[in-house]
């Protein structure tokens, strides 16, 4: 029989529903989200449960983490819809809080990662790491997960929550899962709800780009130029505006010149708006799936 989903808006509620999982013995699983969850959000609760004995998941949109003219206010919040996906994917403990409950009056605090966070999305959206280091260290703080499952489709979100449980000695084990794509390619986000039929086609250009330049790395490219060059070629004329294309360090995320030569498995990352909607994307070579499937 499947055990009931406890939904806690406090952190005092859910701090005591995550002591009692814990006393339950088995270790408990942390999935942090902002919510309208899709097959993506769904994969990482899975892995949750196939390392733990319970999963919680926190559903929450951070407002530190938004810049002031992005999309806090338009964020979609279909929490009905959510609890009920919950209930479904075996969720113990689902965490709303309200963003007074998450940032007490008078709160100064803010976890900042350095170095991280200098390239790729750092420098378009200012404070954005911030907020996220801060907000996924008040969760940790909240649950004591034994084990919190991340998603590579944010890749640079992912290496700065794993500095951060390492640099604050967080008893956590931080764990990055590959990036859920719908059959044509382009990656799941709650954010693809806000593209016309027009533009999610143009959007395709971003999984193609991408599987080029990991076709071209598998056949022996490593000149980082030509790698970001090929992902622009597809993106630019799709794009309405392009942050960033970048070639970079897998682990220090630190971004090679376009006349240096790149190892193994280098991250190549991009955020471009189509229409409105900024996407971002990413892939490791030799890591990564091409991220288009091939038609038969
Ligand atoms: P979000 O609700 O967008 O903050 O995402 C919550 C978590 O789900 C983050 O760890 C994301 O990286 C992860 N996630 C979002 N989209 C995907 C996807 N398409 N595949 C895998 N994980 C994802």
């Amino acid at each position: 029989m499947s055990r009931p989903l406890e939904v806690c808006t406090t952190v005092a509620a859910f701090r005591a529903a995550c002591d009692r999982l814990r006393a339950e013995g088995g270790r408990l699983a942390l999935v942090p989200t902002m919510g309208a969850l899709h097959r993506g959000h769904l994969a990482l609760v899975e892995e949750g449960r196939r390392r733990a004995a319970n999963v919680a998941v926190s559903i929450f949109v951070n407002p530190t983490q938004f810049g002031p003219n992005e999309d806090f206010q338009k964020y979609p919040r279909p929490l009905e819809r959510d609890l009920e996906l919950c209930r479904e994917a075996g969720v113990r403990v689902a965490f709303t809080p309200t963003p007074e409950e998450m940032y007490p009056r008078g709160e100064r605090t803010r976890v900042h990662v350095s170095g991280l966070t200098d390239a790729l999305c750092g420098p378009f959206r200012p404070g954005h790491f911030d907020g996220v280091a801060t907000v996924v260290t008040k969760f940790f703080a909240a649950t004591g997960p034994c084990v919190a499952v991340f998603g590579r489709k944010d890749y640079q979100q992912l290496q700065v929550v794993r500095r951060l449980a390492a640099d604050l000695l967080l008893p956590v084990e931080v764990v990055g899962y590959p990036t859920v794509r719908e059959p044509d390619g382009l990656a799941l986000s709650s954010r693809n709800a806000y593209l016309s039929a027009e533009e999610r086609l143009r959007a395709l250009s971003i999984p193609r780009a991408l599987s080029r330049a990991l076709a071209l790395h598998a056949a022996g490219e490593r000149r980082a130029g030509a790698l970001r060059r090929t992902v622009l070629e597809f993106v630019e004329p799709a794009a309405t505006r392009i942050d960033y294309v970048t070639v970079a360090d897998a682990d220090e995320l630190r971004p090679y010149a376009d006349d240096q030569r790149v190892g193994e498995r280098p991250l190549v990352a991009l955020a471009a708006f189509v229409g409105t909607t900024r996407l971002i994307d990413n892939v490791v070579a030799s890591e990564d799936n091409s991220p288009v499937p091939t038609p038969p």
